[in-house]
């Protein structure tokens, strides 16, 4: 049996759940606050990339289940290995085990959330309620089935300094006249057209890149799609990692290592530089042959954000739904319904061939 945290009411011994919005800890039996102590992350921080990597293990996160006994009920209950708080599936008890026990790397700072679960059931049933072509059937369905968990989820965010040297072409358009042969009258004649053509030339040159707090996703429980949605948190508001944020809710430990994650961020900082190199070659056209990226200065936090996760079984696949617990935004994959589909798609032809009869009139 290992030690986990426990947040209790000095009041009422109840548990203390995170109060959103309110930084603070609050009682779910008698109400009393606990306030928790302003304490920002500073955004500056990062360690050294290439330190941290030749600790071998940072590599493969390890995976190892911890069991629990509450302390309320006196369940015994298993922690996913991929999880590091939770409250007990018997008694909702609140417990935080401590990242050092699967993992060398700690998170540095903590997003709070600030959406509510209701804000969140709200936007999940509205969503559902809107999906265009999606089979009737789903709806109903959906909206009873699936309650919504809300999660830290660990991300990934890396600053570096990128050199790039690159090969191309760059285009520049031109206007000449051509003269093509046209016929008049039944007579072929030449007549004169003026004509765009593009004149390439080749280009070669250095660009360079200063990238700062590139987010990553440090879970495997998401699809790497919602990756670039995952990308947009206020990280102004991220405070010092602190356990308390995390008491009522669920949160993960990173299961996609330091270099996993470092060559998920070098996709994304790679479509930067290829729109610095476009900008570099200039012209109005460019082609891009070869880019020879340094990344320097690399250096990494870990974070965890908060986010509130539904899915729904539609023919045996599960689609998620995930909203931002910072500012509401939310994501989610949908079913089509072809029927619906196939159905607009003839009306528009019905509707296209009418305007057609009546545009010959
Ligand atoms: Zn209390
Ligand atoms: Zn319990």
């Amino acid at each position: 049996m290992i030690a986990y945290t426990h947040f209790k009411c000095n009041q009422c011994g109840s548990d203390l759940d995170y109060a959103i919005g309110m930084h603070s800890l609050k009682c779910v039996s008698c109400g009393e606050v606990d306030p928790i102590e302003a304490s920002p992350l500073d955004m500056y921080l990062a360690h050294d990339y290439k330190a941290a990597i030749s600790d071998i293990d940072y590599f493969d996160p390890k995976t190892v289940s911890h069991e629990l006994s509450c302390e309320n009920c006196g369940a015994g209950f298993m922690l996913p290995a991929n999880v590091h708080a939770e409250e007990c599936p018997y008694c909702d008890l609140n417990v935080v085990v401590p990242v050092e026990l699967s993992r060398k790397l700690k998170p540095d700072g903590v997003i709070p959330f600030e959406i509510h679960q209701h804000q969140a059931e709200k936007s999940f049933k509205s969503w559902i309620g809107g999906l265009w072509f999606a089979p009737s059937a789903l709806k109903n369905k959906a909206i009873q089935a699936q309650g919504i968990l809300g999660s830290y989820m660990p991300m990934w965010a890396f600053d570096a300094q990128v050199h790039s040297s690159y090969s191309g072409q760059r285009g520049d358009n031109y206007t000449t006249t051509v003269r093509v042969p046209t016929k008049v009258n039944g007579r072929t004649v030449m007549e004169t057209r003026t004509v765009i053509k593009i004149k390439w030339r080749n280009k070669s040159g250095r660009v360079h890149n200063s990238f700062d707090d590139v987010i990553t996703m440090g879970t495997t429980t998401l699809p790497v799609k919602f990756q670039n949605f995952l990308s947009d948190w206020d990280l102004f508001k991220t405070q010092n990692y602190n356990e308390k944020y995390l008491s009522g809710f669920r949160s993960e430990l990173y299961q996609i290592g330091l270099p996993d994650a470092f060559n998920l961020a070098k996709d994304v900082m790679q479509r930067t530089i290829r729109a610095t190199v476009r900008r570099d070659i200039g012209g109005d056209h460019q082609r891009i042959n070869h880019i020879n990226s340094e990344y320097q200065q690399v250096g990494f936090k870990l974070l965890l954000a908060p986010m509130w996760i539904s899915a729904f079984n539609y023919n045996n696949k599960t689609y998620r739904y995930v909203i931002n617990g910072q500012n509401g935004k939310a994501h989610g994959e949908r079913p089509w319904s072809v029927y619906k589909i196939v159905g607009l798609v003839m009306l528009l032809l019905a509707l296209g061939s009418v305007i057609f009869l009546f545009a010959n009139q």
